[in-house]
């Protein structure tokens, strides 16, 4: 409940603490459950921020423009890519996904922390943006096998879709190491409660809250 508390500053107060928003990235393939994760978190947290990504595939079933991401031909998105409103974008599965620049930005001058689901190639780009923002999280399924499952029983996907992501996720789980922590989604709850205390835990570093120094003084320490 905190993330949204964009206090204005009584200095050497508690709640007159200022600090950064946090970049939460989680990555993992397809069906490892990051976005089951993601939803959670912001379920308990109403002001924990979504980056809407833009991407150039067609909606599935259920997915609404502006909510589940912004639908736009390949066109729109590299004229976007041109014009710098992208602050990372790459090629997923033949298809563009980006994240629009401006939310963030403005997100994180204002305190609020931002879920963002991206892949390994989204992290690299953006931790090279923001380097002292980002809190990254890569999400493992238990195993091969039982991504599989979770792939097909999902349905949404042709069979050939699922084999491309089936592939797809060796890559994607290759670059593990690149990420802060790593989560193994065998059950849902644990894992919601290990995402949950890296992003407090992220939130709570030292650099990230501007306005320590100010609240220390009152101590004469
Ligand atoms: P899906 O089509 O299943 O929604 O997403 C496919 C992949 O694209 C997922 O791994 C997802 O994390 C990734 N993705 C979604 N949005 C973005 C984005 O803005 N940037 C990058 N780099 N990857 C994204």
């Amino acid at each position: 409940m905190e993330s949204g508390m964009a206090h204005s500053r009584t200095s050497g107060t508690i709640e007159g603490m200022k600090r950064r928003g946090v970049c939460f990235v989680i990555s993992a393939p397809s069906g490892a459950g990051k976005s089951t994760i993601a939803n959670a978190l912001r379920a308990s947290e109403p002001h924990l921020l979504h980056s809407v990504s833009v991407t150039t595939r067609q909606p599935r079933p259920g997915e609404a423009e502006g909510v589940h991401y912004h639908f736009r031909t390949m066109d729109q998105f590299e004229d976007m890519a041109a014009k710098g409103e992208l602050l990372e974008w790459a090629t997923v599965f033949g298809r563009g996904y980006g994240t629009p620049r401006a939310p963030v930005e403005a997100a994180l001058a204002a305190g609020q922390d931002m879920v963002f689901d991206i892949d390994w190639q989204g992290h690299q780009q953006i931790r090279q943006a923001l380097p002292n923002d980002v809190v990254s999280l890569f999400v493992l399924p238990p195993s091969l096998q039982e991504l599989e499952r979770r792939l097909t029983s999902r349905a949404s996907d042709h069979p050939d879709e699922i084999a491309r992501r089936m592939a797809a996720a060796r890559d994607e789980i290759s670059h593990w190491q690149e990420f802060d922590h790593v989560v193994i989604n065998k059950d849902l709850d644990r894992a919601i409660f290990e995402a949950r205390s890296i992003l407090t835990s992220g939130r709570l570093k030292t650099g990230r809250q501007t306005g320590l120094t100010d609240f220390i003084a009152t101590f004469g320490a």
